[in-house]
């Protein structure tokens, strides 16, 4: 595996990669890799002939408030996880490589942006589809891939590359969780084994949530309710929301039918989880 640091050279390898006709698969992460993002490598290194993954910690989705100084970095880690699964390119560059002095352009997907996540936070969508939009330029990836475990973010980034044309197939994996069913995050770091039990209410809530479907329930807002009632038994917790909407215009539904996805926001103590469950109504629940 290739460390590169430089856009220019990122760019460089990228082109000459297309030139020689390789299909270029490409993973963005923010580092403090687990098996969720490992996932997401496995299957871009089935898709592609080239394998790319990035690490950045974007400073421009992460609102005023937010973790950015204390977001956890284990890049010799990362780095060794990647070289054994034998990822082509590591690309790691510094903050004013992506964002010198003076640095005023920005991407959004203006409406979903607004809704669920962007709520709470803002700025974070802009900063995702912005700094999405340079890697692309950057890595010029045929495919790329990114986890359900950011459901919001995967449907920001499709709509995106329709909107404004961009030749990349977007694939979406499935999220990875511990055997608990706590869905594996970078901020689960900061958690001893006792908040990592707790933290495991957004997962029971959503597994309560499709139990409730399975067994006839059909109003959101009955299982939205019995779910914030479960989370609020733990302690710790507070809410920010919990939506079901349809899985492309992110719309709240009423009424549980076809698809569609129950997600969360959820603090715990100090730390802010999010989680989701996509069902399709003629699954077998
Ligand atoms: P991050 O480093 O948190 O920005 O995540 C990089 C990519 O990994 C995003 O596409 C995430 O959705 C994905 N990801 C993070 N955690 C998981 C997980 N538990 N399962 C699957 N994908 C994940």
């Amino acid at each position: 595996m290739k460390l590169i640091k430089t856009v220019n050279q990122m760019q460089k390898v990228a082109t000459l990669a297309k030139k020689a006709g390789h299909k270029i698969s490409f993973v963005p992460t923010m580092g403090a890799l687990h098996e969720g993002h490992i996932s997401l490598v496995r299957k871009a290194k089935k898709l592609g002939d080239i394998t790319i993954v990035s690490i950045f910690v974007n400073p421009t989705q992460f609102g005023p408030n937010e973790d950015l100084s204390k977001y956890p970095s284990t890049f010799d880690g990362d780095k060794r996880k990647l070289k054994e699964i034998d990822v082509d390119y590591l690309f790691a560059p510094n903050i004013d490589m992506i964002y010198p002095k003076g640095y005023e352009t920005y991407i959004t997907v203006e409406k979903l942006s607004l809704t669920l996540e962007g709520e709470f936070r803002p700025v974070h969508f802009r900063g995702v589809t912005t700094v999405v939009t340079k890697l692309f330029n950057i890595i010029q990836p045929d495919i790329a891939v990114f986890g359900q475990k950011d459901f919001q973010q995967a449907v920001i980034i499709k709509k995106m590359v329709a909107d404004i044309n961009y030749p990349v197939k977007i694939v979406v994996t499935p999220i990875v969780r511990e055997k608990s069913g706590l869905a594996m995050s970078s901020r689960n770091r900061y958690f001893n084994v006792e908040q990592r039990e707790r933290a495991c209410v957004l997962y029971k809530s959503l597994i309560q949530a499709k139990k409730m479907i399975a067994d006839g329930e059909r109003s959101a807002s009955k299982i939205r309710q019995s779910m914030q009632r479960l989370i609020s038994e733990t302690s710790g917790t507070k809410l920010e929301y919990i939506a079901i909407t349809d899985n492309i215009e992110l719309m709240p539904i009423r009424k549980i039918q076809g698809k569609f996805t129950i997600s969360l926001a959820v603090w715990l103590d100090e730390v802010r989880l999010i989680d989701n469950i996509s069902i399709t109504l003629k699954d077998k629940l």
